[in-house]
């Protein structure tokens, strides 16, 4: 854990330290995997500070991750891989954390994961505070470790203050800084950054933002996820029926609007989750201005 990672106050933190980072998924077919370089190639340009590639949603294997982590590597970008514990032992998670080793890869995203549907066995692990303080008892301070945050709550937790309870548990497990699930109110975030503060979390709390492509597929994620769409944005959403194009040119108003209100307000970066899409990525980075 850096120095720097707790002393910073998330809204103390000075522009130049700003990070903006873009998310992607493995792809599962020969086709996605040409349209995911095309898409890097695009979005590499904007000088990211890191790449993050999920581990699990929707099925992707611990393998499509790590290849991805290290194509985009070798394309010069410094690349993250995400971790879940949730069916796992301790001795895969040893494995895969000395493979990771093994390759030089020293920054992870560590969450629990999604359980599946049906009866599975849940492993040895229940919550990411217990991966977090696992990674940190057999790798020490090898990996830079973020961890998942929710502004309007996670939909499984009892109430925001037994969330946030459990948010610092993750913080006092080893994380250096966190991730935020998406959110089109940026009081959430604010709020969420405060109550921290008051409970002596200052590590830097990075707003995940969602670019606005398709009204159905933004309501199933946020359904599943617990991110809320204000009334006034899906209203307009819904009246937009088919039109993509008007869709995509409000959404993208709309999340510059949000990026912007939140780098004013002192976020310490933005995290873009690109569905493995560059457009909007690029151009809502664009109309900010944002240096990476
Ligand atoms: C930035 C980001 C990246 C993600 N990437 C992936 C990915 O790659 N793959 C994937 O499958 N999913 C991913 N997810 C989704 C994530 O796995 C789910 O949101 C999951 O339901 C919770 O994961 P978590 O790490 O926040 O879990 P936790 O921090 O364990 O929290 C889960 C729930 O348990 C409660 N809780 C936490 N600790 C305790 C405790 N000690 N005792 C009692 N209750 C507790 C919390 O309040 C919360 O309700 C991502 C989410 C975010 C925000």
């Amino acid at each position: 854990m850096s120095d720097d990672a707790t002393r910073l106050r998330p809204g103390e933190v000075p522009t130049t330290r700003r990070a903006y980072s873009l998310e992607f998924f493995p792809p599962r077919t020969p086709e996605g995997v040409e349209k995911l370089r095309a898409a890097r190639r695009q979005l590499a340009q904007l000088g990211p500070a890191f790449c993050s590639v999920t581990f699990g949603a929707g099925g992707s294997t611990r393998e499509g991750t790590l290849e991805t982590v290290l194509e985009i590597r070798a394309e010069g970008v410094p690349a993250a891989p995400h971790i879940s514990c949730i069916g796992s032992t301790r001795a895969n998670l040893a494995d895969v954390l000395a493979q990771y080793r093994t390759h030089g890869i020293r920054h992870l995203v560590a969450l629990r994961g999604d359980m599946p549907s049906g009866t599975f066995d849940a492993g040895e692990f229940r919550h990411a505070n217990e991966l977090v303080a696992f990674i940190r008892e057999v790798s020490g301070d090898w990996f830079h470790i973020d961890v998942a945050a929710y502004p309007e709550m996670h939909p499984q937790a009892g109430s925001p203050q037994a969330d946030l309870a459990n948010f610092k548990r993750k913080v006092d497990a080893g994380a250096d800084s966190a991730i935020t699930q998406y959110f089109f109110n940026a009081d959430a975030y604010f709020r969420f950054v405060d109550d921290c503060d008051a409970m002596g979390v200052r590590i830097p709390i990075v707003p995940g933002i969602m670019p606005i492509a398709s009204a159905s597929k933004l309501g199933r994620f946020s359904d599943a996820c617990g991110a809320e769409i204000p009334r006034w944005i899906r209203r307009r959403l819904e009246g937009y029926g088919d039109d993509v194009a008007s869709i995509r040119a409000f959404g993208l108003d709309v999340v510059t609007d949000l990026c912007a209100k939140l780098i004013a307000r002192g976020a310490p970066g933005l995290h873009f989750y690109t569905l493995n899409q560059a457009s909007l990525t690029s151009t809502i980075w664009q109309r900010l201005g944002l240096r990476g």
